[in-house]
């Protein structure tokens, strides 16, 4: 239940002063349907009005004048404005104003009457004028003009001064909280109060205070980040406390480990032993599985699934694809049955009486390991004992359609499985109710692929390369992303190059894009896994973790477009193999200096991790769009690398808080409780209710 102290921030943003049936759908897009959605709008800079006079005045700058009104012109057509000469004792003025008000103008401001005008300056002709003044005031009421002004965002039908005096007022309705920072901490910081940092947030004192590095930012951010980890760290210890049976390393995992013809990396072999950790713990496990493609963890969740197999259980692998689903059929089915472990596929395309035999050999625990795609988890599919699921590419589920794979069996253990690499730092805020483990090493073995950046201006030279490559059979992938503001547009692009790629290759060159029907896209990648096609023009980020071993070109158009990990990720499709590969990364120049950088660190790593750390690091956090892929949550204060320092403490803080006050009964705990309810945190994080 909502504490009653924060009524007045949870009443819809109708009850603000102002926000009737036109205004409130606009309130709403920009912030949110209540008041303390209003309140948690960031200025995003100052205006600061300087007093001057009409012979000091700067063009362009928001300034304060003291002028007597000379005289009032009418529009001297339709669309032409009233204009109101004005002046002080250095020179003249005018006030624009577009719209017919001058009558009701004048009665306010007559003719002779001195004003404080404020607004920006601006020339027309030989003429200083402002067009619709922010302030026009008498001169005993100067003081109601603010000398320092926040900026907010606007809306079409919402102007930026509308918005602040919403602001202020939904601020204004804000009550002293209850203290939920620990005290220690608070003084460490010098954090302000929570009420007063949110006032300080919308009476900026100076520029420094907009920065997130700001005492009151600070102090708002850690709030809502504390908020978020404790939400996270909550779920993580309920899961905890649902037992699981608990399952020990069984025989057939050495003995298919025994049979693979490499042996282990290192960090395989650290990720087996946390995963077995976990299965042996009498808890549900929750973990993900992070490794660049190619890092081998399909085989460490193989040797887990071995290990469920030997207790008697089973294992569904779900994959978003039905061409990644068979993928992982072919490396998984022979190493696993050489051992006596029955492993089925099950896709959408099964029918009549091979998929009934499919489903009865999962129904009687004939069959220990289902691989497949969403048809895993449809009604029909019934498991003897599902003791664990695999989910390829988490990213790409919902939280209901893992949820539904995870309610066929009882305590069933999760582990879950992405090639998108989150920095360090961040990986608390995305992944925080997981355990996490990372795979950080290649198998050995793989030549780096040689990786270059160039101009578009060459792209026919590097046509021509590709070209003899493919004589000499190698595959190629060649993306023209989807970027401009018209998907039709960057569409026939992509046309474009396939029929250009046609006319020097011949018809082994193929496309495919998001608008094709998935039976059709999934036959042209088949057909280029098979080698039936040299060439793969896509629009779109191919089906992550593909593995076509032969391919070992990529080409990526507009690649300064790209973020960094998606860039890596493109490139992880190709050198697999023991085979020379290549990355031609095309860019339209001239490349800003930030983005060389970024394409720069591509050609000097092949490190997922080190990559995904650089780019936040490039990007300054300022990127939100890049990292929101990657599930960063959308956060209102907390910025992801200017309170990287935060993000750490706050998920220690919450793991402290749920040992030693897991019901949040203390004083503390009692107001975190507001806190949390104050943030209202739903987690957007892609594994969200995880367990
Ligand atoms: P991921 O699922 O991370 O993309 P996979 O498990 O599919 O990676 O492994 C990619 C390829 O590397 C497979 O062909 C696999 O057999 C091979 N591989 C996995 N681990 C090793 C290793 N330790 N040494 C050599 N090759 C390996
Ligand atoms: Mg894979």
């Amino acid at each position: 239940m909502r504490p009653e102290i924060l009524f007045p921030l949870f009443a819809p943003a109708t009850s603000l002063k102002g926000v009737g049936p036109r205004v409130a759908p606009l309130v709403e897009k920009l912030a949110g349907p209540i008041v303390r959605d209003v309140a948690f709008l960031k200025p995003h800079s100052l205006i600061r009005r300087t007093p001057t006079t009409v012979a000091d005045a700067v063009e362009g700058e928001v300034q304060t004048f003291e002028l007597t009104i000379e005289s009032y012109a009418k529009p001297r057509g339709p669309n032409q404005p009233w204009r109101v000469r004005c002046f002080d004792t250095t020179g003249f003025i005018s006030l624009v104003f577009f719209g017919s008000f001058g009558a009701s103008l004048e009665l306010r401001h007559p003719k002779g009457a001195r004003r404080i005008v404020s607004g920006k300056v601006e020339r027309f002709r030989d003429e200083l004028q402002i067009s619709h003044p922010d302030y026009i005031v008498e001169p005993d009421k100067a003081d109601t003009i603010p000398e320092l002004e926040p900026v907010y965002p606007a809306t079409a039908g919402l102007p930026p001064r509308t918005v602040r005096r919403l602001a202020l007022e939904a601020a204004s309705r804000a009550p002293a909280l209850p203290e939920w920072q620990d005290p220690a901490w608070l003084r460490q910081e010098n954090f302000p109060s929570w009420q007063a940092a949110l006032a300080r947030l919308h009476t900026p004192q100076s520029e420094a205070d907009l920065l997130p590095q700001a005492r009151h930012q600070r102090r708002l951010a850690y709030d809502e980040l504390l908020a978020h980890q404790l939400a996270m760290a909550q779920r993580k210890a309920a899961r905890r406390s649902h037992p699981a049976s608990k399952i020990a390393a069984g025989d057939i995992a050495p003995r298919i480990e025994a049979d693979l013809p490499f042996a282990l990396t290192g960090a395989q072999q650290r990720s087996l032993v946390e995963i077995r950790a976990d299965l042996a713990a009498g808890e549900r496990m929750s973990r993900l599985l992070q490794g660049d493609v190619g890092s081998g963890k399909t085989v460490v969740a193989m040797l887990a699934m071995a290990d469920i197999a030997a207790a008697g259980g089973q294992t569904a692998l779900m994959a978003p694809t039905e061409i990644l689903a068979r993928q992982h059929f072919e490396t998984l089915a022979e190493p696993l049955r050489a051992h006596g472990v029955e492993v089925v596929l099950l896709t959408g395309r099964d029918r009549g009486a091979p998929r009934a035999e499919k489903l009865a050999a999962l129904a009687s625990g004939g069959a220990k390991v289902a691989v497949g795609t969403h048809a895993l988890f449809q009604d029909e599919v019934v498991f003897q004992r599902l003791m664990m699921a695999v989910i390829d590419e988490q990213h790409r589920f919902g939280v209901a359609e893992r949820q539904r794979l995870q309610a066929k069996g009882e305590a069933v253990h999760l582990l879950a499985m992405s090639a998108t690499p989150i920095p360090r730092t961040l990986e608390l805020t995305v992944y925080g109710d997981l355990d996490v483990s990372r795979i950080d090493e290649k198998p050995p073995g793989r030549t780096p692929v040689a990786t270059r950046a160039s101009p578009m201006t060459r792209v026919h030279e590097i046509e021509a390369r590709l070209e003899a490559a493919v004589k000499g059979g190698a595959q190629a992938f060649w993306i023209c992303p989807l970027v401009s503001e018209s998907e039709l547009v960057d569409l026939k692009a992509a046309e474009v190059r396939a029929t250009e790629l046609r006319a020097r290759i011949g018809p082994s060159v193929g496309l495919v894009h998001g608008k094709m029907p998935p039976a059709e896209k999934d036959a042209v990648m088949a057909d280029f896994a098979d080698g039936k096609l040299s060439v793969l023009v896509a629009t779109t980020v191919v089906e992550v973790g593909v593995n076509v071993p032969n391919a070992t070109i990529m080409v990526i158009e507009q690649a300064e477009r790209f973020g960094l990990a998606q860039l890596h990720q493109l490139r992880g499709r190709v050198g697999r193999g023991r085979r020379e590969s290549a990355c031609v990364l095309l860019y339209d120049p001239p490349l800003s200096e930030t983005a060389q950088k970024r394409l720069d660190i591509l050609r000097r790593t092949d490190d997922g991790f080190l990559i995904a750390e650089t780019d936040l690091e490039l990007r300054g956090g300022g990127d939100a769009l890049g990292l929101r892929q990657s599930g960063f949550p959308d956060y209102r204060f907390a910025d992801p690398f200017a309170h990287r320092d935060l993000i750490a403490a706050a998920g220690d803080d919450a793991r402290l808080i749920v040992a030693r006050d897991p019901q949040l009964t203390s004083e503390r705990g009692k107001a975190l409780r507001v806190l949390q309810e104050l943030f209202d945190w739903r987690p957007a994080s892609p594994l969200k209710d995880a367990g």
